[in-house]
């Protein structure tokens, strides 16, 4: 008999599938693109690391770990926020290795949410969050941030979308797509409404290591936080390790445990190898990812800066390694100036609607490109504004 029916449950056929792909997919038809597209450091993972990992299989280290991870990895991990980011958790039973950040994400809201729980979402955000929510059978609640405000979540926006059915509040800092750094003062502020609505906070601090200007805030380091946060961090960004898949949560041991059960059904534990390599990353690669930052930095200088020159209006980033110019003043839309920048010039940008409604009327151009490169997409873009 045929079949006559979809087998899609209805919360993942109402997903949307990522904007942010389309353009990908795009590009790559295409020859000849500098891509600024990618929310990937253009680095290959530090050499020391790589060895460790090969050192590892070498050892014939290939079975699983323990569901929570190699207890070395977490004393490392516990050791490494405590002396990077002044926040104290304890290796036996609150930190969980993941599968990325992403994976940390996914576990953390499958273990708060009930079903109908609302969480609060700040946009432009992080395009994962508001599918991850739904699919862990919750209800995003989008904030919109305003250019004009760079971005910066202000505290009493959170007051205008509080129910009865808020859970949890997600924050990103620094931010993709804006790169925008919420200092303490701006963590402070929005800690004193979180404690007044008894909010959980999912604190994404995957960019904690790419910020550029003032000394970085993790979010439970602020007064009374620790035991309503969710840390999130992982080895992608700073210490350049995308493909590895390693991420992790720090957490109350309470929330911790929540979450270890949904981890060990569904994941074991993250993968052996990239666990050993993460050792050596957290133990001696500081300077590593000082070079990278400094890199980083140097080329948001020069690329926001030209940015302005070329007519398009961006603020500075303090972190990540995005810029998010606005396209106002050219009259089009999001999607329009991206796809004719890349069709006309073969520069790949991401519409910035795709990262919510208060992203329109901008781009995200990614900076972890050459500096070369990123000349090359200067003189294209300036080309494209002027031909308009
Ligand atoms: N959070 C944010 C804000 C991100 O930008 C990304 C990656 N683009 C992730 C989480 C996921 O990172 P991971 O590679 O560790 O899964």
């Amino acid at each position: 008999m045929q079949k006559t029916k979809t087998y899609v449950s209805d919360t993942v056929s109402r997903l949307q599938p990522s904007g942010i792909r389309r353009f990908f997919d795009l590009a790559a038809s295409m020859e000849g693109v500098i891509s600024l597209g990618v929310g990937e450091p253009d680095f290959i993972t530090p050499w020391s690391v790589r060895e460790a990992c090969i050192l590892s299989l070498e050892q014939g280290y290939t079975s699983y770990t323990a569901n929570a991870g190699l207890w070395e990895l977490r004393k490392a991990i516990s050791d490494y926020l405590a002396r990077r980011f002044e926040v104290l958790y304890d290796p036996t039973n609150e930190i969980i290795v993941t599968v990325g950040a992403s994976q940390a994400l996914d576990v953390s809201l499958r273990a708060i949410l009930n079903p109908g729980d609302e969480v609060i979402v700040v946009e432009p955000s992080f395009v994962s969050y508001a599918p991850l929510v739904s699919l862990a059978g919750g209800v995003p609640i989008p904030i919109q941030t305003s250019g004009k405000q760079q971005f910066k979540l202000q505290p009493e926006q959170i007051e205008q979308v509080v129910t009865p059915k808020t859970k949890a509040l997600i924050i990103c800092s620094p931010n993709n797509p804006t790169g925008t750094v919420l200092n303490r003062g701006e963590l402070e502020q929005i800690a004193r409404i979180v404690a007044k609505r008894d909010l959980l906070v999912i604190s994404d601090e995957i960019y904690a290591e790419l910020c550029y200007e003032e000394q970085y805030t993790s979010f439970p380091a602020i007064a009374h936080m620790r035991e309503r946060t969710v840390l999130i961090n992982g080895f992608s960004k700073g210490f350049a390790m995308t493909g590895w898949r390693l991420g992790f949560i720090a957490a109350p041991k309470d929330l911790a445990a929540a979450m270890l059960k949904i981890h060990q059904y569904t994941m074991m534990c993250a993968p052996t190898m990239a666990q050993y390599a993460a050792i050596e990353a957290l133990q001696n690669g500081a300077d590593d990812v000082e070079q990278m930052r400094k890199s980083y930095r140097q080329r948001r200088n020069f690329f926001v800066q030209s940015l302005n020159e070329i007519g398009l209006t961006c603020h500075m980033p303090g972190g990540a390694f995005y810029a998010f110019p606005s396209i106002q003043s050219t009259g089009m839309t999001s999607e329009q100036f991206a796809e004719r920048l890349l069709l006309e010039e073969k520069v790949a940008v991401v519409p910035g609607h795709v990262f919510g409604a208060s992203g329109e009327g901008y781009i995200r151009c990614s900076y972890a490109s050459s500096l070369e490169q990123l000349q090359e997409a200067i003189r294209r873009m300036k080309r494209f504004l002027e031909r308009l």
